[in-house]
């Protein structure tokens, strides 16, 4: 691989939120270009004004962002080659198909779209699928079987046109795909594909080949969805005089969904209720799409969810960071077969990162989610609630689900097997008396309270069994939080003592249904 001149290119149709399908195409992109020293340009391929999405397009930037694998060059970042938004570019193509033109390899074509509806719908009845190719083209509308004069008229009389690509009948192509080998296609599979529109505006097959020319795009990496345009494209470089600098081919392998079946779609995220979406996104004040930002994931889990989506490192390592796979990424170690969709996996990623996160980066990512039930914890409270808790939970979101306690009085209790076996008639004096000594603590730090703990067992001859289950149960509700003595301190006397004293009620009203 030449290491000077790699540019590769990121370029999305604003049409919607980014799937995280097309966020892996711009990792492996990013990657890419780190791995071999070039450059990651981002172009919006925005000519298709049908399919437009206002908002699309920051969307796309937002979420490259978050992930922290923006390119360097291209819309909103500058560039010596740009425009980098295709309908800035609009002046650009038609010398381009004009070359085709002139060289016989694109013809003006007339055909209405009732017209091509009304042949598309004969060749359905016919269980057939029409084609507008070498095979059919005589019997339609265009410079082809009208003649040159007569489609001149029409030009000129103001007829709406398309210009289509002319493909040759029974020619093979063959290019090599990175990932897969060598592929062949015969022409007779492919169609006269439309390169201008009658609005004067590029396709997508027209606009990509001439800005990848003159971007100087060394290597294409996309997803598998392309592979049958490119043969098509092989053409427009050979017919453009441009296949001597074509671009290097990648093409990622699916990303399917859990069950290992068929493409991983928005609606199978939304069935199972698990984001396909790197950030929510939002139309009109409503959530179209949840995103994983928002489920409480460190942008690094995604990032390593979603490299082994189609790659492997060829060992047994799974956690990586950005940095370790900008010099790890061989783009030989591409798969060829689809990538299950394994959400658990997922979380578990992101269990890893949260793990691995300081105290001061979680507080941070956590502060929204506690603002968003109410409280403003100061930064000490919130960072100690950050390092009690995120060895348990694996996501952002968590942290309010596993850590309410710190803020709002229990309701219930997750273990109330344990009151009815260990809570005893003498219990309530015992913890009364206990939590008098806590209560009387000068220093009310989790050390202090864990010593008062202990010398009051030792002095009564009384076991932890005894005591830290109804402590932990009064005070979290819950027998399986961090060290109950760091959730008293971190609470505070006040507010300790005042559940411990609704616990023991709660503890005798459960003993007392026992025994009724
Ligand atoms: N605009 C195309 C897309 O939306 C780009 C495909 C390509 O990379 O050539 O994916």
């Amino acid at each position: 691989m030449s290491q000077s001149k790699v540019r590769v290119r990121f370029a999305p149709s604003p049409t919607g939120p980014l799937h995280i399908g097309g966020v892996r195409t711009a990792l492996y992109n990013y990657l890419f270009a780190k791995k071999y020293g070039g450059t990651f340009l981002l172009r919006i391929e925005d000519t298709d004004q049908k399919r437009f999405v206002e908002g699309a397009e920051e969307y796309i930037i937002e979420s490259l962002k978050w992930l922290n694998i923006l390119p360097t060059e291209g819309v909103g970042l500058g560039g010596d080659l740009g425009p980098y938004r295709q309908s800035e570019r609009k002046d650009i193509y038609p010398k381009y198909t004009q070359q085709l033109l002139d060289a016989g390899h694109a013809y003006y074509a007339f055909d209405t779209p009732e017209e091509l509806t009304a042949k598309r719908l004969e060749a359905e009845a016919e269980k057939q699928v029409f084609k507008y190719s070498s095979a059919s083209r005589m019997e339609m509308k265009n410079a082809l079987s009208l003649g040159d004069a007569e489609a001149k008229k029409l030009i000129d009389s103001g007829t709406p046109w398309v210009i289509r690509l002319k493909i040759p009948a029974d020619e093979q192509v063959v290019f090599q795909d990175q990932v897969r080998g060598e592929v062949t296609y015969s022409t007779n599979e492919l169609d006269d594909k439309v390169l201008m529109k009658t609005d004067g505006l590029p396709t997508y097959h027209m606009a990509n080949i001439v800005d990848d020319h003159l971007m100087e795009i060394s290597h294409v990496i996309r997803g598998e969805e392309w592979l049958p345009s490119t043969p098509t494209h092989v053409l427009l470089y050979r017919y453009l005089g441009w296949e001597e600098t074509m671009p290097e081919f990648f093409h990622l392998p699916l990303i399917l969904k859990p069950t290992g079946k068929g493409k991983m779609s928005k609606r199978d995220g939304a069935k199972l209720g698990i984001p396909v979406f790197p950030i929510d996104y939002v139309v009109n004040g409503i959530l179209d799409a949840p995103g994983f930002r928002e489920k409480g994931f460190l942008p690094q889990a995604v990032i390593n969810f979603l490299v082994l989506l189609g790659w492997n490192p060829g060992t047994d390592q799974e956690v990586f960071s950005l940095e370790d796979l900008a010099t790890i990424f061989d783009p030989k170690r591409i798969n060829k077969s689809g990538a299950r969709y394994d959400f658990d996996k997922a979380k578990w990623f992101n269990q890893q990162y949260i793990m691995m996160a300081n105290d001061d980066e979680l507080a941070a990512m956590a502060r929204p989610v506690f603002e968003a039930q109410g409280y403003h914890p100061e930064d000490h409270l919130l960072k100690n609630i950050c390092r009690l808790l995120k060895e348990r939970v694996t996501s952002i979101a968590e942290f309010w689900d596993q850590g309410y306690y710190f803020f709002e009085d229990v309701t219930e209790f997750d273990n109330e097997k344990i009151v009815r076996k260990k809570w005893k008639p003498v219990s309530r004096g015992l913890l009364e008396d206990l939590m008098t000594r806590i209560d009387g603590l000068e220093d009310y730090n989790a050390e202090a309270i864990e010593n008062t703990v202990k010398a009051y067992m030792e002095e009564t001859g009384i076991g932890f069994g005894d005591v830290l289950p109804f402590l932990r149960l009064g005070v979290s509700g819950t027998m399986k939080g961090p060290p109950v003595f760091e959730i008293m301190e971190l609470i505070g006397k006040q507010t300790v003592s005042h559940r411990m004293k609704a616990g023991f009620d709660k503890f005798d009203a459960i003993k007392s249904q026992q025994n009724q």
